[in-house]
């Protein structure tokens, strides 16, 4: 073994060679240097304002549901290591793969069926794209080839997935003109509990009849529009979208890698409309956070329309694709999740975020606050500065709690297994940090 780095050599190191997230080079922010994690904690390399271990808020992204360092998720790893780590899937399958594919195809809504298992969420969106293109090129109808999808969504960084995230103001700007040209819709109306609203629906069905013989499909994150501003929207709308894609021979798309797996108090954001969409994108929170896998749903319909075109196949075959050790520990997230009464812990963390972040709202810079399952947000007035961002973390830290914020918003989705006592930490860290962002 080498001798370890020392924290100041790893981040300067770090700083020199090293691309972070949505990050310059070099590096201009300390990211702080994450020893082991266990539970719901992240041990620090070393104290930062006199702090060695931070609640997690954030789950690493909404992926570690189970938390950290699990034993039960550590021995499906170890287990499954024993017997390979990973084969190429062109040819040969293998038990964990094959078993999550049904998995998956038990658990998401009745006419998915088929499973295409990917390497990251954005991958997925790909696939998924892919998916509706090709059904209707292999229909004779290749024309029907733009997405359409309404604003303030995300759905990853890689080409197609960027041409469907939001155009304005996101993170993906930079590429407007050169990313393929996709149909927009006003973003849904906020709240989860919003009422119908006549005008909106007469937008979307206006929308959709103008641009259906070009389509192959829309694509939303449904309830809850993540990394493009943390918005939930009516369930409703989703019924309105199923009806409106059939009415006018269009796929639906359903990208739940956010909110996959319990997150929003549903085990798929689609339960809470009872709608099924023909394509669901799945990834994050799969694997509990142990490994970067995704996978892509589609009905028998979707998949035999692919497969009796003039390429009866669908051409895709990542390297890794259906990863042993990767499907190993999502079989048993899986069953982890669903051994115990999830949503019951789900709605426990709700109500413990509502109680706890409410009081934010007296905050001068607070706009608003929102909650839905496991997901608590605080809308700050305006968007932090590189200043604020910092400010608004190490506050955080000082309170022992882990959180990213970006734009105007402090969001937190603790892992399922966060205590009360460490929940309500992590609300006095938000509202801390929220405070310090308004200094
Ligand atoms: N879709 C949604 C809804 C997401 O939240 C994300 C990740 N933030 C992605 C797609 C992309 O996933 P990945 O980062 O694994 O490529």
């Amino acid at each position: 073994m080498p001798e370890p780095l020392t924290p100041g050599e790893l981040r300067e190191l770090d700083r020199q060679h090293v691309w972070h997230p949505y990050g310059p080079m070099p590096g201009r922010e300390d990211p702080l240097v994450v020893e082991s994690a266990s539970g719901v904690r992240l041990r620090l390399a070393e104290p930062v304002e006199g702090v060695r271990e931070l609640v997690d808020g954030m789950s690493s992204w909404w992926s570690a549901i189970h938390g950290y360092n699990h034993p039960v998720l550590n021995e499906a790893v170890r287990g499954q290591l024993g017997r390979m780590s990973h084969v190429m899937f062109g040819g040969l399958t293998h038990e964990p793969a094959v078993r999550l594919a049904a998995k998956l195809v038990e658990i998401t809504p009745e006419p998915l069926r088929h499973v295409f298992l990917a390497d990251s969420g954005s991958v997925s969106v790909e696939v998924a794209v892919k998916m509706c293109l090709q059904y209707w090129r292999s229909l004779g109808r290749p024309e029907k080839r733009r997405m359409l999808t309404w604003r303030g969504g995300y759905h990853g960084d890689t080409w197609q997935p960027m041409a469907v995230c939001d155009p304005q103001g996101g993170m993906h700007q930079l590429w407007s003109g050169v990313l393929p040209e996709q149909v927009f819709a006003d973003a849904p109306p906020a709240g989860f509990d919003a009422g119908a609203d006549p005008a909106y629906e007469a937008h979307l069905r206006e929308l959709m009849a103008r641009h259906a013989h070009e389509l192959a499909g829309v694509i939303v994150e449904p309830v809850v529009q993540g990394a493009g501003g943390m918005r939930f929207h009516s369930p409703a709308l989703l019924r309105l979208l199923r009806e409106v894609c059939d009415e006018h021979d269009v796929l639906l798309v359903f990208d739940e890698i956010a909110t996959g797996f319990g997150r929003s108090g549903e085990l798929f954001a689609a339960g809470h409309a009872a709608v099924s969409p023909d394509v669901m994108c799945l990834g994050k929170a799969l694997t509990g956070g142990y490994l970067t896998m995704s996978a892509t749903l589609c009905t028998t319909r979707v998949a035999e329309g692919i497969s009796r075109g003039e390429v009866p196949v669908l051409a895709h075959g990542p390297t890794f694709m259906g990863n042993p050790l990767a499907a190993a520990v999502a079989n048993a997230s899986i069953e982890l999740l669903l051994g115990y009464d999830w949503r019951q812990e789900v709605k426990r963390i709700e109500a413990g975020l509502r109680d706890g972040l409410a009081e934010a709202l007296e905050l001068p810079n607070v706009r608003e606050v929102r909650v839905l399952g496991a997901i608590g947000v605080v809308q700050l007035d305006r968007p932090l500065d590189a200043a604020g961002m910092s400010a608004a973390s190490r506050a955080a830290v000082r309170e022992g709690v882990w959180l990213r914020p970006f734009r105007d918003l402090l969001y937190v989705m603790p892992p399922y297994i966060t205590g009360d006592d460490d929940l309500a930490r992590i609300c006095t860290a938000v509202r801390a940090a929220a405070a310090a962002a308004g200094r």
